[in-house]
């Protein structure tokens, strides 16, 4: 048997582990910033496949190493996971981790525990048939990715001085094996209106009217945005909708919208920023590029 065909046998072997696993670890509800329990069921795992050692880092990313060589390797997946939603749209327990005709069911299943699972399953098939001399290889359970996308790996990299050759990210791509992905950016925009009594709207200005306005106006945005071959369309959605007034007989005088912006090449964030501001142009409202420290 080839190497190949060895690693493909011992998948195979493992396949009840792995999903095991999975299922393990779709059951215990790991919303950003709020993995601790996940990590702890995680360096149990880690430590039942043999890694040569376990982290967990000041970010709270726990890390599995094996093998000391000097080719640095990671396979990473982050381990939080957005929220449910409306709970009515589910036909099944999003928490439940069910392992039912060869697949396994809940929230965070291929965003991105099954990842790891699998990562944590490759690393024990590694450890098994022996890690080439010249290699590190590390599977990295990362945290907070939902919310701050590459705040993790920014950590690993910068306070770890975990510096990779190469890494493997599990983000569900069919199975395909993808080279890259499209930006990413968050826009805040903030109308300001005035309020009046709602029995006499038309003395005020209402926030919502114009942030509806605008809201209309960027779903048109999103169909003209520049395409690339290799990466795709650039994209904006809008994630959420706020609004204030000083009480609910009143004309609203704030409103707020969210926006998620994925940029394709060409595209950055200058452009996408004065997309924006020129929708709103002539509303009173304010545009602002999103950060996180
Ligand atoms: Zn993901």
């Amino acid at each position: 048997m080839n190497l190949a065909q060895t690693i493909n046998e011992k998948a195979k072997q493992y396949q009840d582990y792995t999903a095991n696993n999975l299922s393990e670890l779709v059951k215990i509800k790991s919303l950003s910033a709020k993995e601790g329990t996940v990590v702890k069921k995680l360096r149990e795992m880690m430590a039942e496949a043999g890694f040569d050692e376990i982290k967990i880092d000041g970010l709270g990313n726990i890390i599995g190493r094996l093998g000391s060589g000097k080719k640095i390797i990671a396979i990473d997946g982050h381990i939080d996971t957005v929220d449910v939603g409306n709970i009515q749209n589910w036909t099944f327990d999003p928490f439940g981790g069910e392992i039912n005709n060869g697949f396994v069911h809940g929230r965070g299943s291929t965003d991105q525990k099954g990842g790891v699972a699998s990562a944590i399953t490759a690393a024990r098939i590694l450890k098994e048939i022996g890690l080439p001399k010249d290699v590190t290889l590390y599977v990295t359970g990362t945290v907070i990715e939902e919310d701050c996308d590459g705040l993790c790996w920014k950590y690993i990299i910068e306070e770890d001085k975990i510096i990779p050759d190469c890494v493997v990210v599990t983000e569900p791509t069919n199975l395909n094996i993808y080279r890259g992905h499209r930006g990413r950016m968050e826009i805040e925009v903030s109308f300001y209106g005035r309020s009046a009594h709602g029995s006499a709207p038309e003395r005020g200005i209402n926030a919502i009217y114009m942030a509806s306005k605008a809201a209309l106006e960027i779903e048109k945005l999103n169909e003209r945005l520049a395409f690339d071959e290799f990466l795709g369309k650039g994209s904006v959605a809008i994630s959420e909708f706020v609004s204030g007034s000083p009480s609910l007989c009143a004309v609203a005088d704030f409103a707020k919208i969210h926006l998620d912006r994925r940029l394709t090449w060409g595209e950055n964030k200058d452009l996408a920023v004065k997309q924006v501001e020129e929708i709103v142009k002539n509303m009173n409202a304010k545009v602002e590029v999103l950060n996180y420290k």
